[in-house]
């Protein structure tokens, strides 16, 4: 981690030989103090945008009109954000200007909770404006200044709060938590793809078997539209009894994983529903994928329908993480499921010796047709079962016989 801030350290040179003032921010300030590994580093500067620009060869922009600007030191990027406030709000999202400032301590008055407000200079020296290290050793989060007026300029801040109490394990300061129940339906007015990243990183929290109620707990969820369709108790209740041995035995916790979890504790199984409910999330159709494979696993596992042919359909990583989740909480089933993979006579089509050309060569055909990919599906389906070996002669024979009684 020390290494990070290393490779970081000739940015803040660079910016301060040029006469400006740089700290390192945020995040990375916050998990080092605790001792966590750090992913990512962020710097505020006195610079402007322009200025910073000018600065360095290698920048691109991500977020100018907010400030930022992205500065690639040695293949590294680091989010370069000027000193800044926040102006009015008039929509409870998104400032309507932002005004640059020359000072740190300004700046660190529109950050949202005290832990997230901290700063390192280049010696290593604590900024510390709103009291963060001791809210840092007793565990809490705090708003900065007045949590009314914090939730008031930004509502997504609301499911942050939850989200690094799920994250870091820590308790919501009294008086932000009333505020924030107070405030929950300020939420209507932020975003889905801003809410969903922070509900992901809540659900993949270290301490969410501990502290997931919070979302139930904070109002929230009646002012988020997509989770209207969702009993959201049960779906959380379900998801910390999942995810507790997974948690205690330091699994990983794959975000389309969680989301899976939770619907399946919702009660909702159904392909096209999980479609449906995860777009209006804005999750990738990926993700959508992932989910569904899930779930039908997990019903298949717990139905005692698990067979080759079912195992050999889903993605590779999906059946390991089921294998690990098993682990953690029905050792038998593990095995089972375990077993099936790694006795698999394929784990692909490619794997088959037999292609849709070949079929075609031996059958005499000029084109293709519905009747390759049936007779090819078929095959794949007894190799996989155990039930034709994949030789390809063998292949091409059953493939003869079936194909002359079909006619
Ligand atoms: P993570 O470890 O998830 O990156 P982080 O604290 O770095 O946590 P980011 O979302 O990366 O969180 O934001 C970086 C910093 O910017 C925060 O620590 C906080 O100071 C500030 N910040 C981010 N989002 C907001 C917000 N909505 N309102 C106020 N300040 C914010
Ligand atoms: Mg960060």
């Amino acid at each position: 981690d020390n290494q990070l801030f290393q490779s970081a350290l000739p940015v803040l040179s660079t910016i301060e030989s040029h006469g400006y003032e740089a700290y390192f921010v945020g995040g990375c300030v916050r998990d080092t103090l605790l001792e966590l590994p750090i992913h990512d580093i962020d710097i505020a500067s006195s610079a402007t945008p322009d200025e910073i620009e000018a600065m360095f060869k290698h920048t691109f922009e991500v977020g100018k009109e907010h400030g930022t600007i992205v500065v690639l030191h040695n293949d590294v990027p680091y989010e370069v954000t000027t000193f800044r406030t926040e102006g009015a709000y008039s929509d409870f999202r998104r400032p309507d200007e932002v005004q640059f400032v020359r000072n740190l301590e300004e700046d660190t008055l529109r950050r949202d909770f005290t832990i997230n407000a901290l700063a390192f200079d280049h010696y290593g020296n604590l900024y510390d404006y709103h009291q963060g290290l001791p809210d840092l050793k007793a565990k809490l989060i705090r708003a900065v200044g007045t949590a009314q007026e914090r939730f008031n300029e930004d509502a997504l801040r609301m499911i942050r709060a939850i989200r690094f109490a799920s994250q870091l394990g820590f308790t919501i300061e009294a008086k932000t938590f009333t505020s924030l129940q107070e405030l929950a339906p300020l939420i209507e007015n932020v975003s889905i793809e801003r809410i969903r990243i922070e509900i992901s990183k809540f659900f993949q929290g270290e301490f969410f078997h501990l502290n997931g109620d919070l979302l139930p707990e904070s109002g929230l969820p009646p002012y988020i539209k997509a989770f209207s369709k969702i009993d959201v108790k049960a779906g959380i209740a379900g998801l910390k009894h999942h995810l507790k041995p997974l948690i205690e035995n330091e699994l990983t916790r794959e975000e389309s994983f969680v989301w899976a979890l939770f619907l399946h504790s919702a009660g909702i199984n159904e392909k096209s529903t999980i479609k449906r409910l995860l777009s209006s999330w804005t999750h990738s159709n990926q993700l959508i994928r992932d989910v569904q494979d899930t779930i039908q696993l997990l019903l298949a596992t717990d139905a005692n329908q698990l067979n080759s042919w079912l195992v050999y359909q889903f993605p590779d990583y999906i059946v390991k993480q089921m294998i690990d989740y098993l682990g953690a909480h029905q050792n038998e089933k593990r095995t089972e499921l375990l077993k099936l993979y790694e006795q698999l006579p394929i784990y692909h089509r490619k794997e088959l010796q037999l292609d849709g050309r070949r079929i075609m060569q031996v059958l005499n055909m000029e084109k293709g047709g519905p009747i390759v990919g049936k007779l090819l599906l078929e095959v794949e389906k007894l190799v996989v079962m155990g039930q034709l070996e994949n030789d390809e002669q063998l292949l091409l024979n059953y493939v003869k016989q079936a194909y002359q009684s079909t006619n």
